[in-house]
């Protein structure tokens, strides 16, 4: 007899992986209920809004854009979005010692912006670079200089990344960077200004999608659907224990704030961060995350700057990125009014995470005056968000550590694990998406193997791909 899809799937996490698995079942006519510890949708792609008296503003978790190199998940987004979906053109730079520098780095740019000494430097570097193939690195810092040399890895990439991930650079695993730093390297840049020179193979998307009212509206749609379909939405409820037996997961249980809950199922999905979920089955694992504070401050000026994202490459400023929401899509604020958003990496227990939103606002309000910005212009206004597991912490021992912790859950015959936190992945809500999309098309089609989504899209270069239009 053919194996049957599960009777009834529980999905842990109601993000873009958790949504679309849950979408999927539910439109095969699968019997699926998706629980969820947040008052809302989206995970760390949703948008919440702030009322204030000029209007309602709207922000990210950290500014989203959508871009994607799969037609069928495209035509989805189009589909539920409609006329919401708007498209963007992404304008960023790089502040650095009261400079701006176009990012991606180019060449011309550089020539006009650079001090000489660094210039000089890059240029030095430039030759190296170009007589040498880069060979295999070990840390962030050695792929860096490798293909950057070292005077744009002390400008640009030291001081940076020591903020955003609160280590050195050299514990830092060469895996992000092979896998993030999507761009150019400084022989690309350098050939770009060759006239007819070939085309470099990876390319950089400008232009993305962007949903009008906020990132996460894409997801309260895609929730709808679910709804629609027949999924069950369990908001408010945190995942806080798993009931074991013969190797498999027997029942969940969670909190909400009307006491405790028990949701039983033939298979489980999660997508709760995958050490957190180790240890509700009594393992243990190292794995770690770098938190993120978002601080929102509201601005009583139409403008502030032309620019979509501002990497503040500066160690003493707080922020690694400065965003203007409005950027994205004119409706993130009320007409004549814009905001920015701060995105300050810290953990839980540091002063950074666990200082009043008063005490940022006077230290952002000194970084915005060292960025040329008047902060005479801010209203006031400020309130913060917090996300304890923003980036997976992709440190030297994280490939082995994540490899044993995989090991550990593959126990259970009834998991599937997917989504960035649930597969310790650095991946963008596309993928996210994917892999929901790949588990659950697993579980209808081929019941009788564990879907396999936990390397999905892990090139060792992302090539980031211009999707819209
Ligand atoms: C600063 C920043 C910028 C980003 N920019 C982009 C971008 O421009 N474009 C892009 O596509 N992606 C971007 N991403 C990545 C994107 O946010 C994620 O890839 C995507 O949200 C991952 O989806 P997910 O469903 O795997 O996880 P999540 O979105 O994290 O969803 C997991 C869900 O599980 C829930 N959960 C956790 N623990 C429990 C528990 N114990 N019980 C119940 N529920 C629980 C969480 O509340 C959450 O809702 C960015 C991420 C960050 C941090």
């Amino acid at each position: 007899m053919r194996p049957r899809p599960p009777e009834r799937t529980l999905i842990l996490g109601a993000g873009p992986a958790g949504l679309m698995a849950g979408y999927v079942l539910a439109n095969a006519g699968l019997d699926v209920c998706v629980v969820e510890r947040a008052p809302q949708v989206g995970g760390l792609s949703g948008s919440h809004g702030f009322e204030a008296a000029s209007g309602t503003y709207r922000f990210d978790f950290g500014g989203h854009r959508f871009i994607t190199a799969n037609r069928e998940l495209l035509h989805l987004v189009d589909e539920l979005l409609g006329e919401d979906l708007l498209t963007a053109e992404r304008s960023s730079v790089i502040r650095f010692e009261g400079r701006t520098y176009r990012y991606p780095l180019a060449l011309p740019d550089l020539l006009r912006n650079a001090p000489i000494a660094m210039l000089a430097g890059a240029l030095r570097d430039l030759i190296r670079v170009s007589l040498t193939r880069p060979g295999s690195a070990e840390s962030f810092a050695e792929w860096i200089e490798a293909r950057f040399g070292h005077t744009l890895y002390r400008a640009f990439f030291e001081g940076y990344t020591r903020k955003l991930w609160g280590i050195d650079p050299r514990h830092l695993s060469a895996d992000w960077a092979a896998q993030r730093i999507s761009l150019i390297d400084l022989r690309d840049v350098a050939r770009r200004l060759v006239p007819g020179a070939r085309a470099t193979p990876r390319t950089y998307a400008r232009r993305y999608r962007y949903p009008r009212t906020g990132f996460g509206l894409l997801f309260e749609r895609l929730a709808e659907r679910f709804v629609e379909a027949g999924g069950q939405l369990v908001l408010g409820t945190r995942v806080e224990q798993l009931e074991l037996a013969s190797g498999r997961i027997v029942s969940v249980v969670g909190r909400s704030p009307q006491g405790e809950c028990r949701f039983d199922a033939e298979h489980f999905v999660s997508t709760l961060p995958l050490p957190e979920l180790v240890r509700l089955s009594g393992g243990d694992s190292k794995l770690r995350f770098r938190g993120l504070r978002f601080f929102q401050v509201l601005v009583d000026r139409p403008d502030v700057s032309p620019y979509t994202w501002q990497y503040l490459s500066d160690p003493e400023l707080v922020a690694t990125r400065l965003q203007e929401p409005k950027r994205r899509s004119p409706f993130m604020s009320p007409p004549g009014r814009t905001s920015l958003m701060f995105e300050i990496p810290c953990d839980p227990g540091d002063e950074l995470w666990e200082c009043s939103d008063a005490q940022l606002y006077s230290r952002v309000c000194r970084d915005l005056e060292l960025l040329g910005v008047d902060s005479a212009a801010l209203t006031g206004e400020s309130f913060s968000r917090r996300a304890p597991c923003a980036y997976p912490l992709m440190d030297l021992d994280y490939a082995r550590e994540r490899a044993r912790s995989i090991a550990w859950l593959n126990q259970f015959s009834n998991l599937s694990l997917c989504g960035r936190q649930g597969t310790f992945r650095y991946i963008f809500s596309d993928t996210a998406m994917e892999m929901g999309l790949g588990v659950a098309r697993s579980l209808i089609e081929a019941p009788e193997r564990r879907p396999d989504v936990l390397e999905l899209r892990n090139e060792p270069t992302v090539i980031e791909v211009e999707s819209v239009v």
